[in-house]
């Protein structure tokens, strides 16, 4: 929006006998503009994931993040960011994004709302819930949702992390594996596997942190 254009100032109406008058004229009104703003969040790693497969719990387990974990869906009403620490120098930002669901493409659910979020972040962590019997199933939809979204959002470099597996079904991992695909398997509640998905996520990371000299790492 346009400013007003100004009044003149006080020194111009300066005159033998006032050298210093204490009026000035206003300006003009400025233009008035009613925005809309959208704020897309930027962040390292989203997490990408169906409801209540423990996507808010593995964001507690690597950061110091504290989000609402609960056993119904959609638990995570908005966004929440964690700093994950590696070490002295580096650490990263992983967004836990709320659940996407079958359709989020379409703006079914919560979804869509929410996948403009993942547009910014560099990279995905897919969270499956491994004790599903169609687990590999629903990762393909999931990505399939993402493509659908943005062809974009399905070429960037990820993770998966095959969460519950304290409750253990080792067929998924198998599935996952017979399909080319090196899954994480891990336990948000045990704390297994999860300091393995750090580390995964953060070799992830680190080419882009090269390439902006903002986040370079000293190492
Ligand atoms: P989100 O909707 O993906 O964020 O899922 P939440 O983190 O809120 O977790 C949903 C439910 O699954 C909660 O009751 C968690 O305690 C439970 N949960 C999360 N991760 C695990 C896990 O690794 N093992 C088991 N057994 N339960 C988990
Ligand atoms: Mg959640």
């Amino acid at each position: 929006a346009k400013g007003g254009r100004g009044g003149k100032g006080n020194a111009c109406y300066v005159t033998s006998t006032n050298r210093a008058p204490t009026f000035a004229e206003k300006g003009e009104p400025g233009e008035n503009r009613w925005l809309k703003l959208e704020l897309k969040l930027l962040a390292d790693v989203g997490l990408v994931g169906y409801p209540s497969v423990g996507k808010s719990s593995i964001i507690a387990q690597v950061s110091a993040a504290r989000p609402e974990i609960a056993a119904y869906h959609f638990t995570t009403l908005s966004p929440v960011l964690g700093v994950v620490r590696i070490d002295e120098e580096r650490s990263f930002v992983l967004a836990d994004i709320p659940g996407l669901i079958e359709g989020a493409s379409e703006g079914r659910g919560l979804g869509h709302q929410f996948l403009k979020h993942i547009e910014r972040t560099h990279s995905l962590l897919f969270v499956i819930d491994s004790f599903e019997e169609d687990a590999y199933q629903k990762f393909l939809i999931l990505k399939q949702e993402l493509k659908e979204f943005h062809p974009k959002l399905a070429e960037k470099p990820y993770v998966i992390a095959l969460n519950k597996a304290d409750l253990g079904n080792e067929d998924s991992l198998k599935i996952f594996k017979e399909n080319g695909e090196k899954p994480i398997v891990t336990s948000a509640i045990t704390g297994e596997g999860c300091e393995t998905l750090k580390l995964a996520l953060d070799k992830l990371v680190i080419p882009k942190q090269k390439k902006s000299s903002g986040w370079a790492s000293k190492k």
